[in-house]
């Protein structure tokens, strides 16, 4: 087949999906089947694993040209005039961007709930949340619009609703993949990540989007493998450690069920495993969103009406502008993490909260330090139930910030995680953590695939 032919196959079954599931809020089209025309010049000899296929990206990722908004209003219009590095990585891997997916106001939430335009729903049950906030980035996967997409993961965006829609889904080690492009929510939690149908999928995107980059930073400079290499299939002797507080209070029956029967299946191909504990994590929650907050609250000062996309009209002065703009432009969830932020960081509170977070940062940090010096990898489930209904959580934001309780402890201390499908509950599909060292993508790739 040509590229030509398989991008307008790729729009043909976004068009017939896209009415029940609504995770694009934008296609692009016309460039898309320009540039498949393109590719279908190049020799097949120059032609890698991901050459030709399609993609949807994460609307808080900037692509040239094509509008991206975050979902909120405040960005309605923006065009980017430049690609994020990874648009930049996915384009010389030769992939084709079909659109950009919906997700919750800038990346704050677990639902898709927050969109300032639509919410997406699950392909399992299109009266439950498709997860957030890449919630269409794993909806759109998992209902077979497109076989590949791109997500960003603060404090589980990427996991969760991979989790909620059976599909595979990576949060990176920080600094694994260049955030320049990304829409800062809180920077020092940030990373992009792919989501996709299998392992080796997954895996092969990732090496396509990875390595150092000098326009951001906080990249690393370290190695970036062939990950798909490392599926073997061989665990024999892989040391696993199961946190206590994974599989204890508020996790669900069959979430924990779920992981206990994984654990058997890799037992059986020759792993171990053994009880640990992260003693912090019961602190986690507390401290994500005192620093992600405080973080937002200092990123997201740039939407001033001024340099992107929307601005209030009727204004009398610059000041006028500025908080006119901010408060028709914003969602509430957005705006109670601005203020949350901004107390947290102001000069009376900043010892109690900013602070005091960043200490017990640490030692979460530590406890997954710890626990990996001695194991291989941390196996959990990814979220303690499965996707929840559409308005079950809207007007309960503690219920809602619960939700991220197993993969938020993961960002803060910045090692890598992955989510697979491991089972189901009611139809619904449950997903299984396993977590890494830094840098260490290729043993959970690798345990990930054996599982599979
Ligand atoms: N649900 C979490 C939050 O609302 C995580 C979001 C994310 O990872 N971007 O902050």
């Amino acid at each position: 087949v040509s590229i030509a032919d398989l991008t307008k196959e790729a729009f043909e079954r976004v068009e017939k999906l896209d009415g029940d599931v609504e995770a694009f809020l934008a296609l692009n089209k016309e460039q898309a089947i320009a540039t498949a025309a393109q590719l279908d010049q190049v020799p097949f000899e120059e032609r890698g694993p991901l050459f030709g296929l399609p993609i949807g990206v994460k609307d808080n990722i900037v692509t040239e040209g094509l509008e991206t908004t975050c979902a909120s209003k405040i960005l309605k219009g923006f065009n980017p005039i430049y690609d994020a590095t990874v648009v930049k990585k996915l384009r010389a891997a030769g992939m084709v961007t079909i659109g950009k997916l919906n997700m919750d106001e800038f990346a704050m939430g677990s639902s898709n709930e927050n969109s300032a335009y639509k919410t997406t729903k699950n392909p399992w049950a299109l009266d439950r949340v498709p997860g957030g906030s890449s919630g269409a980035s794993a909806a759109a996967v998992a209902a077979g619009e497109v076989p590949f997409s791109l997500g960003s993961d603060t404090g589980g965006s990427i996991r969760q609703p991979a989790a909620y829609c059976g599909v595979v889904g990576m949060k990176p080690t920080y600094g694994r993949v260049s955030r320049s492009g990304l829409v800062a929510f809180a920077s020092s939690l940030d990373q992009i990540g792919p989501i996709t149908r299998n392992v080796e999928d997954n895996a092969l995107l990732l090496e396509a989007i990875s390595g150092v980059d000098p326009l951001d930073s906080t990249s690393a400079d370290v190695e970036v493998p062939n990950f798909a290499a490392a599926l073997t299939g061989d665990v024999k002797g892989l040391r696993i450690a199961v946190p206590k507080e994974y599989l204890g209070e508020g996790v669900g029956e069959a979430a924990r069920e779920s992981v206990l029967a994984a654990l058997k299946v890799l037992e059986s191909l020759g792993a171990t495993w053994e009880e640990v504990s992260l003693p912090h994590s019961k602190y986690a929650l507390a401290t994500y969103y005192i620093l992600s907050s405080s973080e937002a609250s200092s990123n997201l000062s740039r939407f001033d009406g001024i340099r992107y996309g929307f601005r209030a009209e009727n204004v009398t002065s610059l000041m006028d502008l500025y908080k006119e703009t901010r408060a028709q432009g914003f969602g509430d969830e957005v705006k109670r993490r601005i203020m949350l932020g901004t107390y947290s960081l102001s000069a009376g509170t900043y010892d109690a909260y900013y602070k005091k977070a960043q200490q017990v940062r640490t030692l979460i940090k530590e406890d997954y330090d710890k626990v990996l010096a001695d194991y291989d990898v941390i196996i959990g489930p990814t979220a303690p139930t499965p996707a929840f209904k559409i308005g079950e959580n809207v007007e309960d934001p503690l219920t809602m910030y619960a939700n991220d309780i197993l993969t938020i402890p993961i960002n803060l201390a910045g090692v890598p995680a992955i989510s697979i499908p491991c089972g189901f509950e009611n139809g619904l599909p449950l997903g299984l953590q396993i977590i890494g060292n830094y840098f260490d993508e290729s043993t959970i790739y690798r345990v990930a695939h054996a599982y599979e």
